[in-house]
């Protein structure tokens, strides 16, 4: 099933069996990937659902459901203070490819960037991208751009199982030592985490305290300082390490 391209829609343009294609998907499927009336692809809604799909004219028969095994176990949020410039989209598209499930851009204290509305649309575009790519069953979530303090109380972060906050400085233990150990069984929900990771300057003194008087525990990334941009992906690494090395 791997070698067949992959698109995102949406449950709306499923109707009795087919998929009703966007003109911009008809173009993307036969322009883009060069795929032929009768020619196979998969189509998923971005919420763990997906098919077999068979290309028609104008729109695409369903063929049958598929089942996804590409998800991490856990669902992980990263919070991430904008970086500078561009950087961002690779925070996107990296971390879409290892398995995150929101990501929540955040304006922090000493954020240079202010971001224009087009780069949310941007930055989805690139999950869905990234998602199709690396065969996943979900598009990532990616949050509006809101402030530390926001976030930090919004309703997300307040339902997380365990949140974690790097910081570069500080005498931490290590995220890995801190992630939770108990396995979920399955009558139980799945286990969700935060991990959050500041900007270039990093976080200030009271952004770090009102997290941690939030419930969210200081941990390390090791002894070397990372860029803005490489924290989340190292975070992100490790937590589908942890979580996947005890099942393959
Ligand atoms: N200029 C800051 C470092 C910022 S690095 C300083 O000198 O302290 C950007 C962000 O990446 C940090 O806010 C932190 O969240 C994360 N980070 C980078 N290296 C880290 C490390 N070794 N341990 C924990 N977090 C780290």
């Amino acid at each position: 099933m791997s070698q067949l391209q992959r698109i995102a829609i949406t449950s709306s343009q499923l109707q009795s069996g087919e998929i009703f294609l966007t003109n911009e998907q008809q173009h993307y499927l036969g322009n883009v990937l060069r795929l032929h009336e009768g020619d196979k692809f998969i189509a998923m809604d971005g919420f763990g659902s997906g098919w077999l799909a068979q290309l028609k004219a104008e729109q695409a028969e369903i063929l049958e459901p598929l089942q996804f095994k590409t998800e991490l176990s856990a669902s992980v949020t990263l919070m991430v203070a904008l970086p500078k410039g561009n950087a961002f989209d690779d925070v996107v598209r990296e971390c879409t490819e290892i398995g995150v499930s929101y990501i929540a851009p955040i304006i922090s204290a000493r954020t240079l960037l202010n971001p224009s509305p087009q780069k949310l649309e941007r930055w989805r575009r690139i999950a869905t991208e990234a998602a199709e790519q690396s065969e996943r069953a979900f598009v990532p979530t990616i949050l509006e751009p809101t402030s530390v303090v926001s976030f930090v109380n919004g309703d997300l972060s307040s339902s997380a199982h365990h949140k974690y906050i790097c910081d570069a400085r500080g005498d931490f233990p290590h995220l890995l030592s801190c992630l939770p150990k108990e396995q979920m069984t399955n009558e139980q929900q799945q286990i969700s985490l935060i991990i959050a990771t500041g900007p270039e300057g990093g976080w200030t003194g009271k952004e770090l305290e009102n997290a941690v008087n939030l419930g969210f525990e200081p941990v390390s990334l090791g002894k070397r300082i990372l860029r803005a941009v490489t924290a989340p992906i190292f975070a992100l690494s490790i937590v589908a390490a942890f979580f996947e090395s005890e099942q393959i």
